[in-house]
């Protein structure tokens, strides 16, 4: 019986875990307490930065240890239409290959080489709460936009101790000053139910789907995915200044259904500890 007893609500929980995921996870944001064992490394995100401990670095030639952050072709038109899904716990965007027939892709920050980009996601809480993944001291902003790259395998100047991937997150705020991004927020709204997916624009660049990117500062460490298997295998870059983005198209992020029919709200890992890594912070505010 005291086994029975011990093991119901697990089992109960287990398997709203595998039914809420559906087709695409075995987990929820819900029930965070309860994410794969491989979650519980010293090394996970998102964390909260501490301004006064992040550890400032500039860099003015070319043998920088940080350097600043080139983003290559991203002003390039796409070879094909990127399409925008709901994926159940977020939305998301592949990011095609431009018309040179590459990709976009990033250098700089703490990256030993070339980073192509792969698909883009946002991190939302709802009408009533902030939902960034990351905080700066202790402050959540309204939502996170995490542009994914993974490490080019071509790429010969790459040294062999980097990360698989580097995330590019850029916190999105209420104003009223909306740049490209609205054109992305437009299609949202038909993109409303679990699983339905459309195309952008097909003529379109990452910049005119984004709007002028601001990489000129940033925070970055060495984390992990923030959803299941929280992998430790990513160089975050998180950039310090927020786009602004108008209310009322930030409201389409909460107005997204998951597979049950409901809004998806709150989609963010909850804080992580730091534990001995260390944050480098570049460039000013
Ligand atoms: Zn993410």
């Amino acid at each position: 019986m005291l086994l029975l007893l011990f093991v119901l609500p697990f089992y109960d929980d287990s398997v709203r875990i595998r039914h809420s995921g559906a087709t695409d996870s075995k987990w929820s944001h819900s029930d965070q307490k309860h994410w794969p064992s491989e979650c519980t490394g010293d090394r996970q995100s998102p964390i909260n930065i501490d301004k006064p401990d992040a550890i400032p670095r500039t860099c003015n030639g070319p043998r920088c240890e940080v350097k600043p952050i080139l983003l290559r072709n991203y002003w390039r038109r796409f070879k094909t239409a990127p399409h925008l899904i709901n994926k159940g716990y977020t939305v998301s965007m592949n990011i095609p290959e431009v018309m040179c027939g590459k990709k976009p892709h990033i250098t700089g920050a703490l990256l030993k080489g070339n980073y192509i980009a792969e698909e883009l996601h946002f991190h939302w809480g709802s009408a009533n709460s902030n939902g960034a993944e990351h905080t700066i001291n202790h402050r959540r902003y309204k939502a996170e936009m995490h542009i994914v790259h993974r490490r080019d395998k071509n790429d010969t100047s790459y040294n062999g101790d980097g990360d698989e991937l580097a995330v590019l997150a850029i916190f999105l705020e209420k104003g009223n000053v909306t740049h490209g991004l609205s054109k992305l927020f437009d299609k949202m709204t038909l993109v409303r139910a679990y699983h339905t997916e459309t195309e952008m624009c097909p003529t379109c660049s990452l910049w005119r789907l984004l709007g002028y990117i601001h990489t000129k500062s940033f925070y970055t460490y060495r984390g992990s995915l923030t959803t299941p298997g929280c992998h430790e295998t990513v160089s975050w870059i998180v950039l310090k200044r927020p786009m602004r983005v108008s209310p009322s198209l930030l409201s389409y992020l909460w107005n997204l259904r998951n597979e049950k029919g409901a809004r998806i709200h709150d989609n963010y890992r909850r804080e992580q500890p730091v534990n001995h890594r260390d944050v480098i912070s570049f460039g000013g505010e």
